[in-house]
């Protein structure tokens, strides 16, 4: 194991003991989105706030796998407090880093404007975990969707 995956699988573990935003806003005025992996048992409860345009507020409940929960802490930390277009974007690059394979847009994901989140990376050698990490994102697509964001 080289030096950077050993970087992020400390990263993927310290979201997994110590997971960011935990826990659960007031709804109203909060919206909130379950979401659901059947084939690892992971389960996401999303609440969130948009105000104006941005996400004032992220909380997360639920549980699963070390993955699916630091993912969906890493996501966290990632949209709180900034523009909805920018989180749909990470949202996007977090998608295309997580595709197998050839896809229709191969454009280059930017790692480094990812931040931690790129910890997640090595996922996408292990198919059968892909959509735990995907979990909370498709989570948060849905609830922005929902919302009308
Ligand atoms: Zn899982």
């Amino acid at each position: 194991m080289d030096n950077l995956e050993e970087l992020y699988r400390e990263i993927i573990l310290d979201h997994y003991r110590s997971p960011r935003n935990r826990g659960e806003l007031a709804v109203p005025p909060a919206h909130r989105t379950e979401g659901f992996n059947p084939l690892c048992g992971d389960e996401i409860v999303l609440t969130i706030e948009v105000d104006d345009g941005v996400i004032a507020d992220v909380k997360i409940a639920g549980h699963g796998c070390s993955i699916s929960q630091s993912s969906a802490s890493l996501m966290s930390t990632g949209v709180k407090g900034k523009p909805v277009t920018d989180a749909r974007a990470l949202m996007g690059s977090f998608k295309r880093m997580m595709t197998v394979g050839d896809d229709a847009d191969d454009s280059p994901v930017d790692l480094r404007a990812m931040g931690e989140i790129a910890a997640l990376q090595g996922v996408v050698k292990f198919p059968v975990r892909i959509k735990c990490a995907t979990l909370a994102w498709n989570t948060l697509d849905q609830a922005l969707t929902e919302m009308g964001a």
